[in-house]
């Protein structure tokens, strides 16, 4: 187990992303790029992604989703509450 466990509620900073370097956001933004086109949700300043979403994304970072949720929050993707806590 990596100990990091992964975000239940995924709530997307869209302002964060589109400031960080698309050499390390590049398949997220693309992604959440996808999954806007086809909502048809241009306007959001957060957008809310599946759990299964986290799943598909880990894979192509080579993480495990714990790991990916920590990154993420790491770079202020996520807010630290993604966290989920101990007790649950
Ligand atoms: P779909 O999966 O067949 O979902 C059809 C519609 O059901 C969605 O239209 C949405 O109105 C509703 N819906 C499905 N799941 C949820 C949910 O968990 N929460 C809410 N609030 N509504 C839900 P919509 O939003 O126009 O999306 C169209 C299609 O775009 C979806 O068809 C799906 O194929 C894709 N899509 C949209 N958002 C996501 C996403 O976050 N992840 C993935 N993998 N695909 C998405
Ligand atoms: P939410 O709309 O509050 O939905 C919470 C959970 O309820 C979803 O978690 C999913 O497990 C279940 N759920 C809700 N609507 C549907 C549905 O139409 N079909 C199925 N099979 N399950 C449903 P999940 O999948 O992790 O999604 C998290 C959040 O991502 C959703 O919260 C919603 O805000 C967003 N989302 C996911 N898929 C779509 C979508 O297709 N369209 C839109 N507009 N939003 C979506």
């Amino acid at each position: 187990p990596s100990g990091a466990e992964p975000a239940t509620k995924i709530v997307i900073n869209l302002e964060r992303l589109q400031q960080l370097p698309a050499e390390k956001v590049g398949p997220l933004a693309r992604y959440a790029a996808t999954i806007q086109s086809q909502r048809g949700d241009y306007n959001g300043k957060v957008l809310s992604i599946r759990t299964e979403d986290l799943r598909s994304l880990a894979i192509i970072y080579d993480m495990t989703p714990g790991e990916l949720t920590e990154q993420l929050i790491d770079w202020g993707v996520l807010p630290p509450e993604a966290r989920p806590s101990k007790e649950d």
